[in-house]
């Protein structure tokens, strides 16, 4: 790494010293941070929903949260008498595509844009089953059960557009390359393009799209780069890694996602998982070279990262934070989580 892009962090000893630095902030136990369900989390609802829902008729739109939904116009009794068409992903969120409905004068589609954020989630439970008046906020009901969007905590963000075409279902899209199927080229262009460190411009979902907090943290730490490196200052093998590493790292937990789901619904969506290598994984050690695993915290994010694999050993500190504010890395999560 070159030391204008660490922040000049504190030089300290690869292993040990680490160790020492973690073991003073180390909690007791172990800790999971909020985060949005990113893109292999959104695929696996997708997929869910396509075999769940797609071709059924959605009988009943109910909304029990005032706050849910975002949009104006068409009003969402609109949505009932039509079939599912077919489930997408735009970002971090979920289109439900409706056919044509039963009523005159009624636009020929609809798109019902859903934004799970922090603690939305998706159940499906059995026609008719009681809502929770205090963690759900909407019901989907279709003739062989019921899909239930709940948000736990007292925070409502979760957010519902109903559109009437497809061209306002774009203009809310951020515009992300899909980091799936983007050429190495593409992603390239954007990445030198963007002033931001590789942290910032790996969540912002203008640049690309579906990732947050916690797979970027994964996905650097797969390419063995810094949070704060930037990418107009990666050489081409460090973009050739960092691109091979985001399809890598993206495409192990969708399938790893399907083989723990199997063909029933998901229910333990969130995006920190045991099995990341550095995500919420704070003085933990690394799975590839046992260095407790560090991170830089600002108000409700965090970021985690590897020492000894993305840093040449050293811990990021104070100069660290600093550098990240400047990249205006926001103290909100579900800033950073935007999309
Ligand atoms: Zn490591």
């Amino acid at each position: 790494m070159r030391a204008e892009n660490a922040g000049r962090p504190e030089p300290v000893g690869p292993a040990q010293d680490a160790g020492r630095a973690a073991r003073t902030e180390a909690p007791a136990h172990g800790y999971s941070l909020p985060v949005v369900p990113e893109l292999p989390d959104v695929t696996l609802y997708v997929e869910a929903l396509e075999r769940f829902v797609g071709g059924r008729e959605l009988r009943d739109l109910r909304l029990r949260s005032v706050f849910l939904l975002r949009s104006v116009k068409p009003a969402p009794k609109q949505a009932n008498g039509r079939r599912v068409r077919g489930v997408e992903r735009l970002g971090k969120r979920l289109v439900l595509v409706l056919g044509p409905g039963p009523r005159a004068g009624e636009p020929d589609e609809l798109f019902l844009l859903i934004h799970l954020m922090i603690a939305g989630r998706f159940q499906w439970r059995t026609s008719g089953a009681p809502l929770n008046r205090r963690t759900d906020l909407a019901a989907f009901d279709f003739e062989h059960g019921t899909l239930v969007l709940t948000e736990a905590g007292t925070k409502k963000r979760a957010a519902l557009h109903v559109l009437a075409s497809r061209a306002e279902l774009a203009a809310l899209a951020r515009g992300g390359l899909e980091p799936l199927t983007c050429s190495f080229e593409e992603f390239k262009e954007r990445l030198v393009g963007a002033p931001h460190t590789l942290k910032r411009a790996l969540t912002m979902p203008d640049l690309f799209s579906g990732i947050g907090n916690a797979y970027s943290d994964e996905i650097l730490h797969r390419a063995r780069l810094s949070p704060l490196q930037r990418g107009r200052n990666l050489s081409e093998e460090e973009l050739v890694r960092l691109h091979a590493a985001l399809r890598e790292v993206l495409g192990e937990w969708i399938e790893r996602l399907r083989r723990e789901t199997g063909a029933g619904f998901p229910v333990k969506v969130t995006a920190f998982r045991p099995g990341m290598a550095v995500h919420g994984r704070f003085g933990q050690p690394c799975p590839v070279c046992a260095a407790p695993i560090q991170r830089i915290v600002r108000a409700e994010n965090e970021l985690n990262y590897c020492p000894r694999c993305q840093t040449d050993g050293r811990i990021l500190r104070d100069r660290a934070l600093s550098q990240l504010l400047k990249d205006d890395w926001p103290e909100r999560l579900d800033e950073l989580e935007d999309e």
